[in-house]
């Protein structure tokens, strides 16, 4: 877990257009965050800068107590769940789970134990001999989560990772990924998360803040609560 704190971020890409304009952000440790807004509100563009994938042109990010502006992925401490899941299809879900730790050279009990664990918390121990192709969506979201929660990142990203699922599963997801924050916490390793969606009910009911974005500006950063009072 770590704080992350954005000060005065900007973006401008390449052709000249600023998608970001100063944006003033502290995320608490620990604290599940919703970033929300209509297509082109740019809430990607602020997570890909978060995840070290897209360049920061102004401004400057913290995670924890260190600058990351110029840090590259690998070295901000940080796992991010995809919206099209990104499994590797000829490898089993166990060695999907196993397959970030075995690279980063993790000693084989340390990752047997850590596949295990995330297999038992996401409820998906029977999945382990299963390929991708064998998986339903939720399954395979829950495998996607899987792989970012072995990493024991600092930083939990999740790029719209339900909106590939239908309604009924969309919902179960949503009270399953909010009880494992919980569960986390309970645990004593409490997770901060960055969430982005353009789904009002899944900010409304998953996050504990929500950062509502119009055309790379902040509008508000709220509870549900406050923000269902005053919208
Ligand atoms: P969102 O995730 O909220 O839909 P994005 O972060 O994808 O929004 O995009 C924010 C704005 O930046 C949009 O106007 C989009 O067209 C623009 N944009 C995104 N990527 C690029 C790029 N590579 N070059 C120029 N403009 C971009
Ligand atoms: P490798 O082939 O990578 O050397 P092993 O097959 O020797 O790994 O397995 C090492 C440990 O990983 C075993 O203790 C086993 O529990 C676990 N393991 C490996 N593959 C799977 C799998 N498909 N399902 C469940 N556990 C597995």
């Amino acid at each position: 877990m770590a704080r992350v704190s954005l000060s005065k971020i900007e973006k401008v890409y390449p052709n000249g257009f600023k998608a970001v304009h100063g944006v003033d952000l502290d995320i608490r440790d620990g604290e599940f965050m919703v970033f929300v807004g209509p297509s082109g509100c740019a809430k990607s563009t602020l997570l890909r800068m978060v995840a070290g994938l897209e360049s920061i042109t102004g401004g400057e990010l913290r995670i924890g107590d260190k600058r990351v502006n110029d840090l590259p992925a690998k070295a901000r401490g940080i796992a991010m769940v995809f919206q099209n899941y990104a499994l590797y299809p000829h490898m089993t879900v166990y060695d999907n789970l196993a397959f970030g730790l075995k690279l980063a050279g993790t000693p084989k009990k340390e990752l047997d134990l850590r596949v295990r664990q995330a297999a038992q918390l996401l409820e998906m121990e029977h999945l382990l001999e299963r390929y991708p192709k064998q998986l339903s969506g939720g399954q395979a979201q829950r495998v996607a989560v899987g792989r970012a929660i072995v990493k024991k990142p600092e930083v939990f990203l999740f790029d719209e990772p339900l909106s590939n699922l239908d309604a009924k599963l969309r919902a179960a997801m949503r009270v399953r990924l909010t009880e494992l924050h919980q569960t986390l916490r309970d645990q004593g390793q409490p997770a901060t998360v960055i969430y982005v969606t353009h789904d009002q009910t899944e900010a409304m009911t998953m996050g504990e803040r929500i950062c509502v974005l119009k055309e790379g500006v902040i509008q508000q950063v709220d509870t549900p609560v406050a923000l269902y009072e005053k919208p």
